[in-house]
Order: C-alpha cells, then structure tokens, then sequence
C-alpha cells in the first residue's frame, strides 16, 4: 500500500492539551509538526523556531500579503499562522503534518486542503479544562478570562470537524489520534496507485 503523508489538524481550546499530546505523537517519527508563526510573545521555555516563529505585527503581516501563509488568525489579540512551504514539503517526503491551530485558521486549511484530518481535542469537561489551564501557570488572570470565553465559541465550532478525541490520559488522546490517521491511510483515494498497479 502506499504510505502517504496526511495533513492533520489538531484544535481544542486553549489547555485542552493540544501542545501535550502533540509533543507525544511527535516521538513517531512518521509525523512532524509544521511550527506557526505568531506576534505574541514566547514563554517561559519556548524558543524560537521551535514552539513557535515569534515576529513582529509587520513581519506576519508582509507574510500574509506575500502569499506564503497557508492560514491565519487574530487569537486573543494575536496573529498566528501557518507558513506554507514547510508543510507542503513534509508532505511531499510522506510525514503527517500536525497543524496545531485555532478553529478560524482550521476552517481555512479544510478549504484549501479538503482531504485534512479535522481533529478536536476536549477535556473530559469544561471544570477540568479550567483546572488544566489553570495549572498550566503561565496566562495571566486576565488572559484566562478570555481563554475561556473563547474556548465556548471554539466548543461550538467541534461539529465542523471529523473526530473528536477526549483528553482523559494524554496517553488514551495519543492512541486515539494514531488509530484515527492510521485508519485514514487506509482510504482508497490515498491508495489509486496500488490498486491500479495491483494486476498490472
Ligand atoms: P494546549 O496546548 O491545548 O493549550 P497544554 O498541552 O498546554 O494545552 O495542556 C494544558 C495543561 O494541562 C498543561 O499543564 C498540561 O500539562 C496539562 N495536561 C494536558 N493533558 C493532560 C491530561 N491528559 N491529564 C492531566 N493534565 C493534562
Ligand atoms: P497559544 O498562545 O496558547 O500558544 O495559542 C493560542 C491558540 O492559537 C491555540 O488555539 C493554538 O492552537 C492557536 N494557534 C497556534 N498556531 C496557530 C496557527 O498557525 N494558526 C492558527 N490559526 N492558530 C494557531
């Protein structure tokens, strides 16, 4: 069977525990992670090029008008995007690209890319995300005010996706999510050639 690279979207409100579960799925190395850019500044402990690509408000904005974001959104005051010749080149080398971005920049990249896995990630309920976003320790009080109230309008948009996955045990989301992108490889679509090669 072929072995092709698929697009992966991960969502989830703010400490839903994308960032946890995806450092986790990225220990196979049949995924990689396209790594954003945003006009927010790091925390404690990330690092440019790797969380994120922290720049300035013209710099995303001379991105944007350069074509060469895939997707982007304002978040809580902050641009955040994809750039898209990293994710088009992991692609190409057969990885599955994990985009790890809010609903907005989602609906986008299902647009353009309609064969994207659209994967949701919620806490088992809303006081344990709460509690999780809490702990976490590095948003102001402020900051998670607005987290949360987003978080409502984000829940909201879950519907549009293709899979949800419930963050019990950050091993369980992990399982869950490989079951799922193993399970799609498996589509036709993505197996034209070997069909068509299989009596030749
Ligand atoms: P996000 O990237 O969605 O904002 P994080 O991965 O930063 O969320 O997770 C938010 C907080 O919840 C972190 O402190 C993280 O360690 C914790 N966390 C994530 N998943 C779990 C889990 N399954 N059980 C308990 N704590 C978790
Ligand atoms: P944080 O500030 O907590 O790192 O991220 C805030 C939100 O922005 C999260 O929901 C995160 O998934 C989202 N995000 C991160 N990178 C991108 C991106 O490239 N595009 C979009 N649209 N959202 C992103």
């Amino acid at each position: 069977m072929a072995n092709p690279g698929v697009l992966i979207v991960i969502s989830g409100p703010s400490g839903s525990g994308k960032s946890t579960v995806t450092s986790k799925l990225l220990k196979d190395t049949r995924f990689a992670f396209s790594v954003s850019a945003t006009t927010r500044a790091p925390r404690a402990g990330e690092e440019h090029g790797k969380h994120y690509f922290f720049i300035t408000k013209e710099e995303f904005e001379a991105l944007i008008d350069g074509g060469q974001m895939l997707e982007h959104a304002q978040y809580v005051g902050n641009y955040y995007g994809t750039p898209r010749e990293p994710v088009e080149r992991l692609l190409a080398e057969g990885k599955h690209v994990i985009l790890e971005i809010e609903t907005k920049g989602a609906l986008q990249v299902k647009a353009a890319y309609p064969d994207a896995i659209m994967i949701m990630i919620l806490p088992p309920d809303i006081e344990t995300l709460e509690g999780r976003l809490r702990g976490r320790k590095s948003n102001t009080e402020e900051d998670i005010k607005n987290r949360l109230e987003t978080a409502k309008s984000e829940i909201k948009i879950a519907r549009e996706y293709d899979y949800l996955v419930i963050n019990d045990t950050v091993e369980n989301a992990v399982c869950e999510i490989k079951k799922i992108v193993d399970s799609e490889t498996h589509r036709t679509a993505y197996n034209a050639e070997f069909i068509d090669n299989y009596i030749k």
